[in-house]
């Protein structure tokens, strides 16, 4: 999707800091974080949200939330714990619509959120 923020990270064209990248996935630091490590974790591939995957897709969502954890353990959060979020729709404050998870650890969350 040319429009998408997302599509135009990865493919250089706005820049990020990038955690991982293999063929399918790339995380990259969140640019306004929401906690003191804060990573979105995308597929390579545009999806607008949890509601258009297709039944072929869920191998690529299982390899997102596999990636999700490893990089946890890289980063150090994941003994304390932390939290992965995908936001869907309006409700939920999702702004970007190219599906992604949020990594979120480094600090006590409140939850719910609100
Ligand atoms: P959501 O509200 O779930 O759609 O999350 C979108 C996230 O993308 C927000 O946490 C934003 O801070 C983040 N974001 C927006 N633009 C960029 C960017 N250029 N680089 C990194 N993160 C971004
Ligand atoms: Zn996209």
């Amino acid at each position: 999707m040319t429009d998408c923020i997302f599509c135009k990270i990865l493919k250089g064209d706005i820049p990020s800091t990038n955690v991982f990248r293999d063929e399918q996935v790339t995380a990259f630091r969140d640019i306004n974080p929401a906690a003191p490590t804060h990573i979105l974790i995308v597929p390579n591939r545009h999806i607008d949200g949890v509601d258009t995957l297709a039944n072929e897709d869920e191998p690529l969502i299982g390899h997102l939330v596999n990636v999700a954890g490893q990089i946890a353990v890289q980063e150090g959060i994941a003994e304390d714990g932390y939290r992965l979020i995908i936001n869907t729709g309006a409700n939920a404050d999702q702004t970007i619509l190219h599906i992604h998870v949020h990594l979120l650890g480094g600090a006590r969350m409140k939850y719910p959120m609100g």
